[in-house]
């Protein structure tokens, strides 16, 4: 049974260290001078033990997915007789504060993680398993969000949700597991309330065929990137949803034979992401990266897992990106060149079927 409940600043001080005592806690915090520029802050996930360290009203730079695939990981230790599994650093539960479309893009990282192929994913599902999710309420708007064209202002991935208006926090338990905790706190009739409307609308573009997606792969409007994009990656290592990683062996100098086996976070958008060991390089253009990342979320992931979009509209894309190359921008042009292609295709039937019957 969900219950609601009011909590001042020392309530809140109070649970949060409750709370640490079985839960690795994780939430958006501000760092000082740690911007891109000299004296900007930056916005970043990070272990907290005070709900006052939380920032609620940015957004944060890099999503949460870093807590249950940091950028950079040790999965084993090697010697050349045997290997060893890198333990988890700290027994205790997860428990990570994000906002609905954070949460719904764990939804899509599941899907890669754990249901593509035979086997699951051994370190993230380890991961994952200890993982609880809390809301944020989202209550202001950031610089191009636009989870609700796309559903994902609201979800059901939560074990409570929070918001904090002035000096008070008002909570949702729907999960009996965490009712302990708010055990002497005081009942409210707080609901969560999801964003209604964003001021940008995005129109997601829908693939009907493979045919509409060949077609759009040679499409003339991907060369513009080509003169744009500089390839950093930067927004697929922001993007809620790229899951994207390279693994390396890193042997010792004291003996070449021992190391441990790295996997780290990568991009499409990199040159040589692609470079197969013969050299071949599937995509070697700018351009072409920029293509596949896009197409990836409009059509690949959906053609794939039967899901929809592998996008949550959380905008950190187009927000980070050094060149402003718009994101939603582009999937507005992938609708006018869905336009184009499906009056092609309706020519093309037309004119085949007028040939048919000049034969007969
Ligand atoms: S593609 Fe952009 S808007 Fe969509 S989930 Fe990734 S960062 Fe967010
Ligand atoms: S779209 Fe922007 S952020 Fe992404 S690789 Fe190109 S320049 Fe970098």
């Amino acid at each position: 049974m969900e219950t609601s409940y009011r909590l001042s600043a020392g309530e809140m001080d109070t649970l949060f260290a409750k709370l640490a005592e079985n839960y690795l806690i994780y939430a958006p915090v501000r760092i000082h001078n740690g911007g891109r520029y000299a004296l900007d802050d930056t916005i970043m996930y990070k272990e907290v033990t005070k709900y006052r360290d939380i920032e609620f009203h940015e957004r944060s730079i890099f999503s949460m997915k870093e807590v249950l695939t940091p950028i950079s990981q040790t999965l084993f230790y090697f010697t050349e007789e045997e290997f060893k599994e890198a333990k988890v650093k700290d027994e205790r539960e997860l428990l990570i504060f994000g906002r609905a479309c954070d949460l719904n893009a764990v939804k899509i990282q599941d899907q890669i993680f754990l249901e593509n192929g035979n086997e699951a994913d051994f370190f993230y599902k380890r991961m994952r398993d200890k993982a609880h999710f809390v809301l944020m309420e989202c209550t202001e708007q950031f610089d191009g969000c636009f989870c609700c064209s796309l559903g994902t202002n609201v979800t059901d991935l939560q074990e409570f949700s929070v918001s904090f208006r002035d000096e008070e926090a008002f909570v949702n338990v729907k999960d009996n597991e965490f009712a302990t905790y708010f055990a002497e706190a005081t009942p409210s009739d707080y609901e969560i309330k999801a964003p209604e409307e964003n001021e940008l609308q995005v129109d997601f573009p829908h693939l009907n065929n493979k045919e509409e997606y060949k077609r759009l792969v040679m499409h003339p409007m991907w060369a513009e990137y080509e003169k744009r994009c500089i390839g950093c990656g930067k927004c697929t290592i922001a993007c809620s949803t790229c899951t994207c990683f390279t693994t390396k062996d890193v042997c010792y100098t004291e003996n070449r034979n021992v190391g441990e086996r790295k996997r780290t976070c990568t991009s499409c958008m990199l040159a040589d992401f692609d470079t197969m060991a013969g050299g071949h390089c599937f995509r070697k253009t700018i351009g072409d990266r920029y293509r596949f990342k896009i197409l990836h979320k409009v059509y690949a992931h959906d053609a794939r897992f039967n899901t929809g979009a592998m996008c949550v509209g959380c905008g950190r894309c187009d927000a980070d990106c050094p060149e402003q190359i718009s994101y939603s921008e582009t999937l507005h042009k992938i609708n006018l060149a869905l336009v184009e292609i499906r009056q092609e295709m309706a020519s093309e039937a037309e004119m085949k079927q007028k040939e048919a019957l000049h034969h007969v």
